[in-house]
């Protein structure tokens, strides 16, 4: 074989010698300048593929790869590339393109400038309109929620939505109603996950209403509210369930009520001791003395009033947790103070 340019015998790609194919067959055919949109609120870049939350190294790459022409007969062209700023919204990047074809590899040098144009992203678009999808509801299953409730949902969800780190996630508004929160959320799956994980970690119920609000490129767009729930109580409350009065020991993933006069624990499902009454309790640290009569009385810290203890402390104790009713004391094993609201 030999080269039909410059006659050369050898091996030829195409009719002609390596050198004079390598001359004839440029890379890439490179612009001088290439611009890149950059959200100013979030700072994504967006790509043909859409808005992406990447940093400026990996942009460059996505747009190289997608806005510089590969020419034939070229293959499985990649780029490199360095960037110097010139000016925070100008670059001067420096790429090479790689080319291969059969058993050749030509390399193509040359610089483009980039320049970013500030932008507005769809989400940050969406978020500045108060757009909203999913609803999430809290509310307390029979009651108002309390103030470390609200306090400690509001934090769990900002939180929640900050680390997943997600443009397309995010809190338009919150609102507090009817004892409970209302938060307007960028998308339903968000609503219904969050849903789910407040429902774990705060013990409660979950239940979801799609609602049809109209339509998008000729879908329908549903909005879902989705409902938590938050248990009746929490740990520590003193409740009358049947005809025991008991302590609150854990919510979830089952109620644990330890009846107060016995001592014994039982493990119910929520729901089925969603009928059990929260009744006003104190539990402190109490003196216990023995009275002449032999009865072992719990003596309240402030007004020194004696109530025999139930059940009779086993040990000849000076001190201990009790819980203080309308009508009686308790031996308690819980901590002082957790049922204070
Ligand atoms: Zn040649
Ligand atoms: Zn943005």
């Amino acid at each position: 074989m030999f080269c039909v340019e410059c006659g050369a015998e050898g091996p030829t790609y195409q009719g002609l010698c390596a050198r004079d194919f390598l001359k004839k067959h440029p890379v890439v055919a490179h612009p001088e300048v290439l611009d890149i949109e950059r959200c100013k609120s979030c700072g994504s870049f967006r790509l043909k593929s859409g808005w992406s939350k990447i940093d400026r190294e990996l942009a460059l790459a996505g747009l190289l790869r997608e806005s510089i022409p590969k020419l034939a007969p070229w293959e499985r062209v990649t780029f490199t590339h360095v960037a110097r700023e010139e000016d925070a919204n100008n670059l001067s990047v420096t790429v090479k393109a790689l080319g291969r074809f059969e058993d050749l590899q030509s390399v193509q040098d040359f610089r483009v400038r980039v320049r970013i144009k500030p932008s507005i992203c769809d989400s940050c678009q969406k978020q500045r309109g108060r757009y909203f999808e999913g609803v999430l509801q809290v509310r307390g299953d029979g009651r108002e929620l309390t103030p470390q409730e609200m306090r400690g949902v509001r934090t769990f969800v900002i939180a929640r939505v900050d680390r997943a780190a997600d443009p397309a996630a995010f809190v338009s508004r919150i609102e507090e109603v009817h004892g409970g929160l209302d938060f307007y959320l960028s998308t339903n799956a968000l609503g219904k996950a969050l849903a789910r994980e407040l429902s774990e970690s705060f013990g409660g119920s979950v239940s979801s209403s799609p609602k049809l609000f109209g339509q998008k490129e000729g879908r329908e767009v549903y909005r879902v509210t989705s409902l938590v729930r938050l248990g009746a109580f929490h740990i520590g409350d003193v409740v009358r369930y049947k005809e025991s009065l008991a302590e609150v020991m854990s919510v979830r993933p089952f109620v644990i009520l330890r009846d107060l006069a016995t001592g014994e624990s039982r493990r119910f499902k929520p729901k089925d001791v969603r009928r059990a009454k929260r009744v006003e309790a104190e539990r402190f640290e109490a003196k216990i003395e023995r009275l002449e009569s032999g009865q072992i009385v719990a003596v309240h810290p402030d007004s020194e009033e004696a109530r025999p203890v139930r059940p009779v402390p086993k040990d000849r104790t000076a001190r201990t947790v009790v819980v203080w009713t309308r009508d009686g004391a308790y031996l308690s094993l819980l901590p002082p103070e957790t049922s204070k609201p």
